[in-house]
Order: structure tokens, then sequence, then C-alpha cells
């Protein structure tokens, strides 16, 4: 049996922002972090690959070189929750007990969720920016593509930036446009949504690209079964007064978005919600039943936009009331107000800062002279392909928050 007074549930985002957040505020509280990877992805930056902007090899680094000094790495993956022992138990069978767990696994990709879909990834035209081997075959593909069909699909909600799936579509196009061969591409969006975003008011200038594009937006649509070598796609399609249909159409190129869920040692454990979710007070984000338990990332049940920005702001607001709770910080308990952001890749050079929080909140982090979030700018794109990425490396994973608007306390002793 191994014990540590924190134990940290994956290496994600979430998992080394909330570590190293915990070592800035407290160096010497002992914590042990459980993951199983070698390697850590910076997933934003897949959308930049899947539009030739990034190598893929920027956005991924090894896992030894993140996890904070004086963390103790326990390489395994957590299978089962004891929550009432204080205790999780590890694929290689051994029991970790702690004082206090943070949850941050990520969510899982459900590529079998779609009939036929695992066989073709990576061939027949088939690919997507949602793995880190394949988001450059999104590029190959828009490079090679002269003529034909182009489909983009979004599976039911919630998964992880949800804006992903239309700015691979954007991108495309986009290079399409710059090489005069949108004329002869047909682009089309295949989306479960009944509108092209869940915030309205970045609906117009999404819009403005949507026509300069010619893209056909087809909503109400989930990609049920695909056939590689055939180039057919099916999709269940619902129409507004209910009735389900399944449309099958033809495609040259298809970058597919799988459906998401919470990962299955979630779902089965005691801490999940109906929906199998971590079902977390939004606001503090302690477990809404086991009060040593916090959690944070794509694997919660609030309602924010699962993104990498999210968990930059949740990291700072669970070490926090973790230490406050345990007597470590003085002070009173701080909340996460759902913020998320989603950069959305309209040009090659031009990007709309959707940035929300609860409820659709609009939550700018900038002036609007600077970057006004509603409108497009060149600004936020410099934003995105050069300050983002060091200010995830360098600032989000190693506890430095001055982006994330840290909460001041004291430290007691
Ligand atoms: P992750 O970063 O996915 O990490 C989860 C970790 O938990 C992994 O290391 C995994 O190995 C580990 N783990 C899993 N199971 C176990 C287990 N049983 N035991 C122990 N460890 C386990 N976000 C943005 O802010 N802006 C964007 O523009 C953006 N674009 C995106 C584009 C794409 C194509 C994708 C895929 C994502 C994008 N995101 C974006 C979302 C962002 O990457 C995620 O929201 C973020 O990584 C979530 O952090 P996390 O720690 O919850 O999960």
């Amino acid at each position: 049996d191994l014990f540590h007074t924190v134990v940290v549930i994956g290496g994600g985002a979430g998992g080394i922002a909330v570590a190293a957040s915990l070592k800035a505020r407290k160096p010497d509280l002992d914590i042990a972090l459980i993951e199983p990877a070698d390697v850590h992805y910076y997933q934003p930056g897949w959308t930049m690959v899947g539009g030739g902007i990034f190598s893929p090899a920027v956005t991924a680094r090894t896992m030894a070189s993140l996890i904070p000094t004086g963390v103790c790495w326990i390489k395994d993956a957590v299978a089962a929750f004891e929550p009432d022992r204080n205790t999780v138990i590890l694929e290689g069978h051994q029991t970790v007990r702690y004082d206090r767990l943070v949850v941050a696994p990520g969510l899982t990709l459900d590529w079998a969720g779609v009939a036929g879909l695992t066989e073709t990834l990576g061939r027949n035209g088939v690919t997507s920016n949602y793995r880190y081997d394949l988001a450059p075959d999104t590029w190959e593909l828009v490079q090679t593509l002269r003529a034909g069909r182009a489909l983009f699909t979004q599976p039911p909600m919630p998964i992880k930036c949800a804006g992903a799936p239309q700015k691979a579509m954007y991108l495309s196009a986009d290079h399409w446009l710059r090489q005069g061969r949108l004329k002869d591409i047909d682009v089309e969006l295949y989306t479960v949504s009944p509108a092209l975003f869940g915030v309205e008011d970045y609906v117009p200038a999404l819009m403005t690209y949507v026509n300069r594009y010619d893209a056909r937006l087809n909503f109400r649509h989930t990609l049920t079964r695909i056939d590689g070598p055939a180039k057919r796609a099916w999709f269940s399609r619902q129409t507004e007064t209910g009735i389900c249909e399944t449309i099958e159409t033809d495609f040259d190129m298809i970058h597919v978005v799988p459906p998401q869920q919470a990962p299955d040692f979630i779902r089965a454990s005691p801490l999940a919600d109906v929906a199998g979710w971590i079902a977390v007070d939004p606001a503090s984000l302690r477990h809404a039943r086991f009060p040593a338990i916090y959690a944070l990332g794509d694997a919660i049940g609030a309602s924010n936009a699962k993104t990498a920005a999210a968990a930059r702001k949740q990291a700072p607001v669970v070490a926090h009331n973790l230490l406050v709770e345990m007597g470590h910080l003085r002070g009173a308990e701080v909340a996460y107000d759902g913020y998320g952001s989603c950069p959305l890749t309209v040009e090659r050079g031009k990007i709309l800062l959707a940035e929300f929080g609860y409820g659709g909140t609009l939550m700018p982090s900038f002036p609007a002279w600077l970057i006004d979030g509603t409108k497009l700018s060149r600004v936020a794109w410099l934003l995105k392909e050069r300050m983002l990425p060091p200010l995830y490396w360098k600032a989000m994973l190693k506890g430095r928050e001055w982006m994330a608007k840290p909460q001041r306390a004291e430290r007691t002793a």
C-alpha cells in the first residue's frame, strides 16, 4: 500500500497544472501523480497541425519533463475508487491511499462509436485532428485534394473544444480558396447541433466565413457509419418534428470528430453523475458527495466548455480550495466561473476568440480595442500561434498563474 497526502489522477492539462499550482502554494506538500502515459500532448495545437501551421512535434513533450519537481510519479492507471476508504486501486492492483484526491483523467474518444471508422482512419480520405498521429494527415489530404466533396462532422455534445470540428473546415477551405480550388470542392459540415455555435454572439461572424467558403450546413445529423474503400458515409438525421431518417452520401475527404464520453473507470465509479461525468460543485470544484475529492478538466460534469483554457482557470481554484480546507492556507474559498475559450481559426491569420463562462456569459480577457471576441482578429491569431503555446508550457503547467487571475491568500506557518 502506498500513501500520499494529495493524490492527483492524470498528467494532462488539468493534472499537471493543479500539481504545479499546489506546489507553488505549498512547496513541501506530499503529492503523487498517477499517470500511465510517457507523453503529454498540447492538444489545442492539433488544429494548427491539421492546418499545416504547426509541426506535430511541437505539441508533444515527455511526461517526465512536465511533472513538477518534488511530485512523485506513479506510472500506472487508476482502475477503481474506494472513496469511503480514501483509496484508489491501480490497474497493477496496487492501492494508493490519500488525504485528498484530485481527479483529472480527461475524456475518452469513442472511435468505435461510428461503425467502420477505426478500420479506415488514416486511409481512404478519412482523417481527424483529434489524434496526434492523424492531424498531419488532415493537412496532407487538404493539400492533395483538387476537386470533389469534403465533409466535416461534429458528434453530440459535450465534446472537448466544441469549435474544433468547424475550425478544421475553415482552415481547409481557406487553403482551397487561396489555391483557386474551392470552386471545384463542395464543403459540408454535418453536426448534430441545431446551431453553428452554442453561444449566439459568435454566430454572425462565423456565418460570414460559411458564406465565403460556400459551405453547406447540415444540422441535426449524426455520423453513424462509414465505408472507407467505398467512400460513403451514413448519417442519422432527426427532423424538427422528431422523425429520424438515414442519409447516405459520398465523400472524397472526411474529417471526423468521434463521439466522446467520460472514461469507463469514472462512469463505473461512485464519483459519476447520471451522465457518467464526475459530479462536482460547479463553483468550488469539490465533489458533490465526497468532500475529500476535487476534480477538474474534461471529465467533470459542469456545463463549462471542455477546453485547456478552462483547466487553466480551474487548477488554481482547486489548489486554493483544497489547501484552505486542509488548513494550509487562510482565507475564503474561491469559485470557478465557468470560463472556457475557443479560438476559432476562421482563416490563416484570423481568429474569432470565443471566451465565455457558465450560461454563455461572454468573458473577454482583453479590452475590446485589442481583441473584440465577437469580431475577427489578427491579434488573436498571433495569440494562438505565438503566445498560447508558451503560456501553456511555461506558465500554466508551471503553476504561474498570471493569466488565470490567481486568488491571493496568505500562507499559514
Ligand atoms: P487531458 O489533457 O486529455 O489529459 C488527461 C490525462 O489523464 C492523460 O494524460 C491520460 O493519459 C490520463 N489518464 C487517463 N486515464 C487515466 C487513468 N485511468 N489513470 C491515470 N491517468 C489517466 N482547448 C483549448 O483551450 N483551446 C483549444 O483551441 C483547443 N483545441 C483543441 C483541439 C483538439 C483537436 C483537441 C483534441 C482538443 C482541444 N482543446 C482545446 C481541448 C483541450 O486539449 C482539453 O480540454 C484539455 O487537454 C483537457 O485537459 P484534461 O487534463 O482534462 O485532459
